[in-house]
């Protein structure tokens, strides 16, 4: 057999409490082409090797799950875990959704991302669900759905965690990351920030550069959709969101939320969507208390 010098990087996905959208998101990504991520060497010398992906496998049922465990058993410590959706803590370890069975009994997603996760390298939390609990965990929450961050922090679990969040989350935030750890190995901690989000891509405020923000200045603010001006007092919340949508845009460039007249919504902060909403009531210091605390300085805008 021909020897190869490729190395093999072993992924497990695990879809929990989510809307699928974030898979969306990554399988449009256009450079590289996600055929490209995952079919072809990622980078030169290095391959991705999806193993278990509920949406994507053409397989189901109990091979695909002895799938899981065989992998992560014959891979330990050495395999990317991609979380996607909340996980459900409710009940007896999170009985209101299961990846599978094991020995004839349900297995939670809550017991799926322990056991996972405590073997592997890196754990990547993607979209804001898996971040931070994101829509799932939305009030009144009966599921106690939670991220992948307060799952590990209760269980004593020391594995390296990023957050790629955003609802959904860029596929070059994803690809991007994932490259990286490829190429150079796992994000030193000053490259994330307190909320373990690369700083590459959630190092600045939407608000700074903003198309719209000489309008702010100006104290030009739309009141209506329509109407060109400041987004502010239709519920903008780019003075408090982390992300770098103004210069990337979405759809391979084509635009964004507030290119397209669409207030921010704060998608990927920790506490969206309840923090932020109702998503089109004007940004007050006093309806985003938790993200205030999280680091984020929350400010009245200036008068105007
Ligand atoms: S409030 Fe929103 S629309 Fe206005 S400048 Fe800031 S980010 Fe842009
Ligand atoms: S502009 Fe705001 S709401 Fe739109 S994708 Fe970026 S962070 Fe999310």
């Amino acid at each position: 057999m021909e020897k190869t010098d490729t190395v093999e990087n072993t992924v497990l996905w695990l879809q929990c409490a989510s809307c699928t959208g974030c898979s969306v998101s990554v399988l449009n990504s256009v450079s590289p082409g996600i055929q490209n991520v995952l079919l072809d060497k990622t980078i030169p010398g290095s391959h991705i090797s999806l193993r278990f992906h509920s949406t994507l496998m053409a397989g189901a049922g109990e091979a695909v799950i002895r799938q899981i465990e065989s992998t992560a058993a014959k891979n330990q410590g050495g395999y990317i875990l991609v979380v996607e959706g909340a996980i459900p803590a409710a009940g007896n370890n999170g009985n209101y959704g299961s990846i599978g069975e094991h020995n004839g009994s349900k297995v939670s997603m809550y017991e799926r991302v322990i056991s996972l996760g405590q073997n592997a390298r890196v754990i990547i939390a993607l979209g804001t669900c898996a971040a931070f609990g994101g829509i799932p965990a939305a009030e009144p929450n009966p599921t106690r759905s939670t991220g992948v961050d307060s799952i590990l922090k209760k269980c004593e679990i020391s594995t390296p965690l990023i957050n790629i969040p955003g609802c959904p989350p860029h596929p070059d935030w994803f690809i991007g990351i994932l490259v990286q750890i490829l190429m150079s190995g796992l994000p030193g901690s000053l490259e994330l920030d307190e909320n373990k989000r690369p700083k590459a891509f959630y190092g600045q405020l939407i608000h700074e550069n903003c198309p719209r923000r000489a309008y702010f200045d100006e104290g030009k603010f739309a009141k209506a959709y329509s109407e060109p001006g400041c987004l502010n007092e239709l519920g903008c919340k780019g003075p408090i969101t982390y992300a770098d949508c103004p210069t990337r845009h979405w759809n391979n460039g084509v635009n964004w939320c507030i290119g397209s007249r669409s207030p921010c919504i704060g998608c990927v902060e920790p506490g969206f969507p309840d923090l932020v909403s109702p998503l089109n009531q004007k940004l007050t210091a006093n309806i985003l208390p938790n993200i205030a605390s999280c680091g984020h300085p929350v400010t009245e805008p200036a008068p105007y």
